[in-house]
């Protein structure tokens, strides 16, 4: 009977050693998390297997479409939402609102913490960016405005649209219709029956500061708000990758990775992953994939947006109807600038290799992704060409959405075919297999 009692005594022991062994706190598929924000960062990051096994270096991409919202973009706009509540910019179920400009990523990940956290969205954003993603806005209650593409010197380009109406709410007439600045150009797309009046309570203006030290007289703090979150100049969205997406790829990596690449859209995901990565080891080589149309990649090589000498026939990224969506621009933001002076270098990347390295990840990978994601892969392919790397030296970069975000371009062989974009997957495999 004593061997028996030792054994149990034994079997409780392993079960409490089992039970209380810390396991590493990022693995939290078993654990409750609370709300959408508990389904926010984590992610795995995944080796791309054919193009690891064709290349001899690791191939590692950040699985960002696993957040809740879809995208990358779910990081920046917890952040963004968090600091503007930490610095009473905002209060939950005051009728406060945020409005954004953006192709779209950044509005559903907006919008879907809006709406746990007692906001309202006001979206603007271009009228050519993929139909799935006003879909998606609309589910979600958001307001939508849809514009016509235009200059950033323009009042009506999306992002300057966005600080106006931010800047107009609470006003009585938010929006000055006789204004012909704004005429012909807007429309209220797509509104959700629950989310269509704009509240006309006079509200305090608060101006976005870069610094992030923003004050203001908070005498009525349960006054609605109109928040402008400001993705291209708001610090938060450098914060949410210094302070998670890096450190996280440090941590899955050990710390070894040679490279990361990213594309730039607001320039926050490349500068706060870059900059931490280079904080702990200033060897790791940084570039962005850049797309046609956009001035990044000459910025970096030559040191200017565009060249006077190319400009003529040189369209502007918003002049271009490209298939990528979310990365590449014309102008430097506050995050852009955080990312020039770490950037090693930039890689081209045309719509056709975008395109034939998306059929050629769900052919060999059974991975379908979004634009951003097969350029910044098609970018890694040609660092990986490009460099004498040795054998398991790993180069990581961030699969930024989902193919589901893409059907009505990446993902539409009619569309393409009208654009004149093939679809060749020897672009690819050709690369893949040059010495
Ligand atoms: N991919 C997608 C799908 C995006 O929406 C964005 C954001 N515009 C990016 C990449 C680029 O990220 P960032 O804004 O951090 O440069």
């Amino acid at each position: 009977s004593t061997s028996i009692a030792v054994f149990f005594q034994r079997r409780k022991k392993e079960h409490q050693l089992q039970q209380f062994t810390p396991r590493p706190i990022e693995l939290r598929s078993d654990e409750i998390v609370s709300g959408v924000s508990g389904l926010i960062g984590n992610t795995p990051l995944v080796r791309i297997n054919s193009l690891s096994d064709a290349l001899g270096v690791e191939i590692l991409g950040k699985a960002e479409f696993l957040n809740i919202g879809g995208s990358v973009k779910d990081r920046v706009a917890l952040q963004m939402i968090n600091d503007a509540e930490n610095q009473g910019l905002i209060r939950p179920y005051t009728g406060s609102r945020i409005f954004e400009g953006t192709v779209g990523s950044t509005g559903i990940s907006i919008a879907t913490i809006a709406r746990a956290r007692g906001y309202e969205t006001t979206i603007i954003m271009p009228d050519d960016v993929a139909q799935e993603k006003v879909k998606a806005l609309q589910a979600l209650g958001a307001t939508v405005e849809r514009v016509r593409p235009a200059s950033i010197v323009d009042k009506k380009q999306y992002v300057n649209l966005a600080r106006q109406r931010a800047n107009k709410f609470g006003e009585a007439d938010s929006i000055d219709e006789s204004d012909p600045d704004f005429k012909t150009q807007t429309s209220h797309a797509f509104h959700s029956p629950s989310d269509t009046v704009l509240v006309t309570k006079p509200s305090h203006h608060v101006e976005f500061n870069t610094t992030g030290s923003v004050s203001f007289e908070d005498d009525e703090p349960d006054q609605p708000r109109g928040f402008f979150a400001d993705q291209f100049e708001n610090r938060s969205n450098f914060d949410a990758h210094y302070t998670g997406t890096g450190p996280e790829i440090w941590r899955q990596t050990n710390g070894n990775l040679v490279a990361f690449i990213a594309g730039a859209g607001t320039g926050g995901t490349v500068a706060g992953v870059g900059q931490y990565l280079k904080s702990m080891n200033q060897g790791v080589f940084v570039a962005i994939a850049d797309p046609e149309g956009s001035g990044l990649y000459n910025k970096v090589k030559h040191g200017v947006m565009f060249d006077r000498r190319e400009a003529e026939g040189t369209k502007r990224r918003h002049q271009v109807d490209t298939v990528v969506e979310g990365i590449g621009i014309n102008r430097l933001t506050h995050n852009i600038e955080l990312a020039l002076p770490i950037l090693d270098d930039a890689f081209r990347i045309t719509d056709a290799e975008a395109v034939a390295m998306s059929r050629y990840l769900v052919k060999h990978d059974g991975l379908f992704l979004g634009s951003s994601s097969a350029c910044n892969l098609m970018a890694c392919v040609k660092l990986a060409k490009q460099k004498d790397w040795r054998d398991g030296q790993q180069i990581v970069t961030i699969l930024c959405d989902s193919g589901t975000r893409h059907y009505s371009k990446l993902w539409n062989d009619e569309y393409l075919r009208k654009a004149e974009i093939p679809i060749d997957l020897s672009i690819v495999e050709d690369l893949l297999g040059s010495p």
